[in-house]
């Protein structure tokens, strides 16, 4: 679905009942707080992870004419990203850097590389997002497009390949999981999938409902990784440590509970504070800083898409 087919949808169904988060809390918090100091760690040869202010940029030198990199890395994060690619190879000249979605977290440094004369690849979306105005419904504020020399250079819808050395990178589309532009990007040869945002093994999952994001989107995408991967596929989520497809699996099966759970309540009318509340989260094989952001905008994901979800909605 694209953006102006979600809104269409979104303005047919009802308007939730509870009092909007607005003000109650910024979007994220400051990754670099979240985050250990910048590490890197090898997988390969030729690839390497490395923390840029708290995101991982996952870092491939299988090609002498240039690094292709997965996200650039936060805000005010350039010098760090620098070093870190000198590290991989003195000149550190980079060929492509592939978006895995728009936050600030994963493009925080694309006008750095862009200038280098960079080829900055990512979902439609992700360019849409980037280049207009949007309203952060979280902070209760507009948030400006990013300057021009930001933006992906090149857009796909899909899927799509390229060869970088001796590594084939195949990326394509994972509707809907996080924001409506969240792609992976998987290294054939080296078996490593980078995901983004679609795996969260140390932040709270985030679903940017406002573009159409949801848990059942996630859940969708996380099958269509499972999929792609086999048992000894690395997994390299936006933030935290390396996933082998075991504890990735894992992740996705909780996300399944939690769609299951929240879709009952909502079902019987509740509030995110009523399932905050009524214990919505217990159980679980993790705890969630902030269980009452999730639920709201898993609610309002619901809210979204309640016409594919249960005949018993009308
Ligand atoms: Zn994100």
């Amino acid at each position: 679905m694209d953006r102006r087919d979600f809104f269409k949808t979104a303005a047919a169904v009802a308007v939730p009942l509870w009092p909007a988060l607005s003000e109650v809390e910024g979007r994220s918090s400051p990754l670099a707080a979240q985050q250990p100091a910048a590490a890197s760690r090898r997988l390969t040869d030729t690839l390497t992870v490395v923390d840029v202010g708290g995101t991982n940029v996952l870092c491939s030198s299988a090609n002498s004419q240039g690094l292709v990199l997965i996200d650039s890395g936060a805000p005010k994060s350039g010098s760090q990203l620098t070093a870190a690619l000198q590290a991989v190879r003195k000149d550190a000249k980079v060929q492509v850097v592939f978006n895995t979605h728009y936050h600030a977290d994963q493009t925080g440094n694309n006008e750095l590389v862009a200038a280098t004369g960079a080829k900055i690849i990512a979902h439609e979306h992700t360019r849409q997002w980037m280049s207009t105005d949007y309203w952060v419904p979280a902070e209760n504020r507009y948030q400006k497009a990013r300057p021009k020399a930001a933006w992906p250079t090149d857009t796909f819808r899909v899927t799509g390949s390229l060869k970088s050395g001796a590594e084939q990178i195949d990326y394509g589309h994972l509707p809907l999981a996080h924001t409506d532009g969240d792609i992976y990007i998987f290294f054939r040869e080296a078996n490593v999938l980078a995901v983004g945002d679609v795996a969260s093994p140390l932040r709270d999952p985030s679903l940017d409902y406002f573009t159409g994001a949801w848990i059942g989107g996630r859940v969708d995408a996380m099958d269509m990784l499972l999929t792609l991967s086999n048992e000894a596929t690395r997994i390299i989520p936006a933030a935290g440590p390396t996933m082998t497809r075991a504890e990735f699996k894992a992740e996705r099966d909780m996300m399944e509970e939690v769609r299951s759970r929240v879709w009952a309540r909502t079902l019987k009318g509740d509030s995110p504070d009523e399932m905050v509340a009524g214990g919505v989260l217990n159980g679980l094989p993790r705890a969630w800083n902030d269980p009452r952001k999730f639920l709201y905008d898993a609610a309002q994901g619901m809210f979204a898409h309640h016409n594919k979800l249960d005949p018993s909605v009308i």
